[in-house]
């Protein structure tokens, strides 16, 4: 299987191993694997009996035809063993009238980004020996709160390998941001940024294009990479839990094996519901894909009206994670209902001008597929209350999105079909704000609302999070936007 650029000029094909290595098209494209694998119902039913980690060994050696089944389950035992995920690394929940809830937030960090981070970081490795690739990865990541801590769990002390991570130093919850200043590791960099998610990002695909920076890096033996959602690897992983989603509702009796489900993702950088997308299109019986934003509802407008603008004002949500107005991946859709050439066009208005419109008869193609719905701020908080009071659930605020968009696609489209929502974090790393919605009381945004929420629910704190205020900072740093360059030729030469 060849990799090939979503802008069309760096298409003569590369390996999976090399597309993971470099994260980024040379065309500033993101790959693209040159056709959709296929799943079968028999290779579904086949794959439900298996545990979590051969079947992402399944799904991956579809992709990954460089790397040997062998050595995909070796990483994905590791990854997804006992001492990183308790139990079952993706498990569903019952709700009832409200359809099935996917928990992806059983790993280190508490988060989904957990799913493909714990396992990109082995693939990443095996793709730099593949490559013959002597050089020292600095991996550069943008976050708006998960990733950061999920890629610095991965990487850490992972040979050959640094890594860098700027995040919005007043766009992230306090345990986010706890999470990241205490990391440990000999190999590890966290920075501040005074600015959004979006100009973490758009810093670190600068800092990507920059020649200069990249020769300088080179001279030091270093070469960037990327462990954002930009990358594929993070992307494929995250397919694995779709199909095992699936395996897991047929297992349960919810379904039959064929039976369509729609599926409801909370989203910010288009990375998740993108891997949704691909499962679909790879066989398994999705429906419609609802596609939840908060406030910043980019992306609800693309999808009703087909005009992308992300010149718009920019929300602070209790959702950080979802705080986004340039969804990256929307550019492999793109890329897969008009083609190359027309994708360049439009990142290349995008860039220029912050907008770009699609016909009508592209947005016919796209809204087969996707729908769009977001959640005031208020509206979550609802949600939150909902959950927890009638569903025996509690919820962190981008499930909270999520669930308030798959409660109002089943009400208006009087949905007949089973839903499952996907759960993207422990309410406990938004525990302020999960408190706040449930009791109306302050917490003056205090450390002690991991305590306080445990009172009042007796749900127990996870154990990455469990004492958190007391450890050490090593990272206190914050620095304005236009240091990025500076700050990572620092770590290159301290690396
Ligand atoms: C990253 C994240 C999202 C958004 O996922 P994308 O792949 O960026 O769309 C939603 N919820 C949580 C908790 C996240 O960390």
């Amino acid at each position: 299987m060849k990799y090939i650029s979503t802008r069309g000029k760096d298409n003569a094909g590369v390996s999976g191993a090399y597309a993971i290595k470099s994260g980024l098209a040379s065309d500033g494209g993101l790959y693209m694997p040159e056709y959709i694998p296929r799943l079968s119902l028999s290779d579904i039913e086949r794959i439900s009996h298996l545990r979590y980690p051969e079947r992402a060994a399944e799904v991956l050696s579809l992709y990954l035809t460089d790397y040997t089944y062998g050595e995909l389950l070796e990483d994905a035992e590791a990854a997804y063993s006992s001492d990183r995920f308790d139990g079952h690394p993706a498990p569903l929940t019952d709700l009832g009238d409200a359809g099935l809830m996917l928990e992806l937030w059983h790993g280190p960090t508490c988060a989904f980004k957990d799913m493909a981070l714990s396992l990109m970081p082995r693939l990443f490795v095996r793709a730099v020996r593949k490559c013959k690739e002597e050089r020292q990865a600095m991996i550069l990541v943008a976050t708006s709160g998960d990733t950061g801590k999920a890629a610095l769990e991965g990487y850490r002390d992972v040979e050959g390998t640094s890594i860098k991570v700027f995040y919005p130093t007043d766009g992230v919850s306090r345990v986010q941001r706890l999470q990241m200043q205490t990391q440990t590791g000999n190999n590890v960099s966290v920075v501040g940024i005074n600015g959004n998610f979006d100009d973490a990002q758009n810093g670190v695909k600068r800092i990507f294009a920059d020649e200069q920076i990249k020769s300088e890096l080179d001279r030091n033996g270093v070469f960037l990479s990327s462990a954002n959602s930009i990358n594929w690897g993070r992307l494929v992983p995250q397919i694995v839990y779709y199909v095992s989603a699936y395996c897991d509702a047929v297992t349960m009796g919810r379904i039959k094996l064929g039976d369509q489900i729609d599926v409801c993702v909370p989203t910010g950088n288009f990375g998740n519901i993108f891997a949704c997308y691909l499962a679909k299109k790879m066989g398994l019986p999705i429906g419609k894909m609802i596609c939840a934003s908060n406030m910043n509802n980019v992306l609800t407008d693309f999808l009703s009206l087909g005009v992308y603008n992300r010149c718009r004002e920019f929300h602070t949500t209790m959702s950080p994670s979802m705080d986004i107005l340039i969804s990256s991946n929307l550019e492999r859709l793109l890329y897969m209902a008009v083609g190359s050439e027309r994708t360049a066009k439009y990142m290349k208005e995008l860039a220029e001008c912050g907008r770009y419109a699609l016909s009508d008869e592209d947005m016919d193609k796209i809204r087969c597929d996707l729908i769009g719905y977001h959640a005031e701020e208020s509206e979550t908080a609802k949600t939150i209350k909902w959950a927890y009071e009638n569903k025996n659930c509690l919820i962190d605020t981008h499930t909270a999105v999520a669930l308030c968009a798959t409660l109002r696609y089943k009400d208006e489209n009087k949905a007949e079909r089973n839903i499952l929502t996907v759960s993207t974090a422990s309410a406990y790393k938004f525990a302020s704000d999960v408190y706040t919605s449930l009791t109306g009381e302050d917490t003056q945004n205090d450390l002690n609302a991991l305590e306080m929420l445990e009172a009042l629910t007796s749900v127990k704190i996870p154990s990455p999070l469990k004492g958190i205020g007391e450890r050490e900072i090593l990272h206190p740093e914050s620095i304005s936007v236009c240091d990025m360059e500076r700050s990572v030729k620092e770590f290159a030469k301290r690396s």
